[in-house]
């Protein structure tokens, strides 16, 4: 059993540091908001009051932020991961955040005796509760085997993909499938439905044959019951969609669908949009089409 530092508790970080607690190891947590460092304190985890708090105490440190910047602070900034990590420890952060940063973040960390692994994820918020994650991991193999059994109690399906920064540039190719897979989804149900057809009869038709996605059964169905609490926030697919550009212009790879899937997140942002669930990619669609598909008919 190891001593985890766990920081970042929102969505993700809070079912995945339960079932690190729930498998029987000890847990140092922190995060900005209370709610969640309460609820998981009932659980038998330990407060800290700074990231350098919950690194001192620990062997493991992860990390599960927003963004690049909120993890560069968590790990860098003052009172932060880097000035309490122990020699040997070795950083592991969850986020989905720049490959190109994280490469920075693992040398920096090195310079303080502590290794890093990048380790974003797939399966969202039930995959985060179920621990059925898909864990896309860049950094040494001997140090992804080290962390391996953790990696085991928060998900299934764990792949170490290269070296520092691949897991992050695997999380980005995965961001661009599912954003532009919302987008399909969107524009077939939202064309059935203008047409007459009875759109949870033809989401199920669609799941039998080549078009079936995991997107069209979970996403399809939010859609279909209006339910665009996040889930996955627009704000972070932005981000992911942003750092597939951005990678994509360094690189001299076009992203033209990527590109086009952004603006439409960008029109739902402005309307007010940014912490729905990305499913509401549907209302961008509608809009344009004048028609919404709203509830199944019986
Ligand atoms: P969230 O906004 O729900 O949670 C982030 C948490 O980090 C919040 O509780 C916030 O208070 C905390 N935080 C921010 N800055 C901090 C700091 N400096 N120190 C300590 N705590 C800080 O986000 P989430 O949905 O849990 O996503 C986290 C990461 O996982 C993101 O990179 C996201 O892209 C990725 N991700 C999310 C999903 C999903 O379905 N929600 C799926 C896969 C990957």
């Amino acid at each position: 059993m190891a001593n985890i530092a766990f920081i970042g508790l929102g969505i993700m970080g809070k079912p995945m540091a339960a079932n690190l607690i729930k498998a029987g190891h000890t847990l140092f947590i922190y995060d900005v908001v209370k709610a969640p460092v309460a609820e998981l304190t009932a659980k038998g985890a330990t407060a800290c009051a700074s990231a350098k708090e919950a690194a001192e105490k620990s062997e493991v440190v992860v990390l599960m932020l927003p963004d690049t910047p909120d993890v560069e602070a968590a790990i860098f900034g003052e009172n932060g991961v880097a000035s309490g990590v122990r020699p040997g420890s070795i950083v592991v952060d969850m986020s989905s955040i720049s490959p190109i940063a994280t490469r920075r973040f693992a040398e920096r960390l090195a310079a303080n005796g502590a290794e890093m692994l990048d380790a974003p994820v797939s399966g969202g918020q039930i995959g985060a509760e179920n621990a059925t994650l898909s864990i896309m991991v860049g950094g040494k193999a001997e140090v992804f085997e080290r962390v391996k059994p953790l990696f085991e109690v928060m998900g299934k399906n764990i792949v170490r993909i290269g070296g520092a920064g691949d897991g992050q540039t695997c999380k980005v190719a995965n961001q661009i499938v599912v954003a532009l897979t919302i987008e399909a989804v969107s524009e077939a149900l939202v064309f059935a439905s203008k047409a007459g057809a009875d759109v949870a009869k033809v989401r199920e038709a669609l799941l039998g044959g080549f078009a079936q996605s995991k997107i069209l059964e979970v996403h399809g169905q939010r859609m279909i019951d209006r339910n665009f609490q996040p889930g996955f926030r627009v704000r972070l697919h932005q981000k992911d969609l942003n750092l597939a550009l951005q990678a994509g212009r360094e690189l001299g790879v076009p992203l033209p669908n990527t590109a086009s899937v952004q603006q439409l997140l960008t029109a739902l942002v402005a309307e007010k949009g940014a912490d729905l669930d990305h499913s509401a990619i549907v209302q961008v669609i509608e809009k344009m089409a004048a028609h919404a598909i709203g509830k199944a008919k019986k």
